[in-house]
């Protein structure tokens, strides 16, 4: 196939293309660079089936030839990226996701859209199922990207619905590994690089709330599986093993040998209090399971950073 993807050069995106690349497909990679960053994709210089065009997808474009999928990826994604740049996050979720939908449906490919567990915002269900349908604060500061993220799922259903193209929605959990920025805020890669450098560790407000994080390889193989099937309603991706923020900081601890003191923050405005995905719906369609464990995948995202600080 012939593939195009937005947001190729981000965290998600560039193992994506990796992962297309490696099943012998071609790729056609997009970027404006805002929160992405061309070393993700750099391995990839003389790699003949694939190519990176810097293009804001807000902004109008065209894809010569034929195209048998469009993934539509970009987006800023960690809560400092859509607090800096809200307007291109809102943006980038409504008019881009148009025209990525306006290139599938030109082009006759399918479609997949990378949502988010945003989606569910505060969720009151626990854990989130795919019917449920959130708790979302429209005007609070994470309201740019969660309304952004749920515009673009209604209007990849209009697109199905009204145009027939064969659309695909992934809701997104927490998920980590190598290729995440060091400085993006995320508890990951902030823990990970505190505890590298033996300074406090920051939780914010009690570390009582949770998450579940998924190593990014697994992310990716339910990405691809989900692009291949035929189900149209969103389906949640990620890894059920849930946990405090405050164990959290312990495993990270643990795992880099680390000293570091823990150093209590306020919680951000509507920090949701418990995140875990119900894949259920995941395990019968896709017959797909993350099968990294915390612990692995920790050490390999840990090797990377420790290559990357070097
Ligand atoms: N968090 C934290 N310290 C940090 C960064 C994040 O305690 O330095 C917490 C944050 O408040 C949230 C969780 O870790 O409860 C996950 O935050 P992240 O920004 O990674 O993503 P989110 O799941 O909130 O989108």
């Amino acid at each position: 196939m012939r593939i195009v993807v937005s947001g190729a050069a981000g965290f998600i995106g560039s193992h994506f293309c990796d992962r297309l690349l490696a099943e012998g497909h071609t790729v056609v990679g997009l970027d404006n660079f805002l929160t992405g960053a061309a070393r993700n994709l750099m391995h990839l210089a003389d790699e003949p089936r694939f190519r990176l065009i810097q293009q804001d997808i807000t902004e109008p474009f065209s894809i010569a030839g034929a195209v048998d999928a469009v993934v539509n990826m970009a987006s800023p994604a960690s809560p400092k990226d859509y607090h800096e740049h809200p307007i291109e996050t809102l943006m980038v979720g409504s008019a881009g996701t148009g025209r990525m939908l306006d290139l599938a449906r030109e082009k006759r490919a399918r479609f997949l859209l990378t949502s988010t567990s945003e989606c569910y915002g505060d969720p009151e269900v626990h854990p989130q199922v795919e019917s449920y349908w959130g708790h979302v604060n429209p005007v609070g500061p994470r309201s740019c990207y969660d309304e952004s993220k749920r515009f673009a799922e209604a209007l990849t259903m209009a697109y199905h619905r009204k145009h027939g193209v064969a659309t695909h929605i992934a809701r997104i959990f927490n998920t980590y590994g190598p290729r995440m920025k060091l400085n993006d805020g995320r508890v990951v890669p902030a823990f990970l690089g505190e505890a590298l450098a033996g300074a406090p560790i920051t939780v914010f407000g009690d570390g009582s709330q949770t998450r579940s994080f998924c190593y990014v390889t697994d992310l990716v193989d339910g990405l691809y599986r989900l692009m291949l099937c035929d189900e149209r309603y969103p389906v949640n991706l990620g890894n059920p093993h849930e946990m405090t923020i405050l164990e959290f900081a312990e495993q990270i601890r643990r795992l880099t040998d680390s000293q570091s003191p823990t150093e209590f923050r306020p919680l951000p405005e509507d920090d949701p209090k418990q995140r875990r995905p119900d894949i259920g719906k995941a395990r019968a369609i896709l017959d797909w399971e993350p099968r990294v464990t915390l612990e692995d995948g920790l050490r390999l995202t840990v090797e990377y950073f420790r290559r990357e600080a070097a």
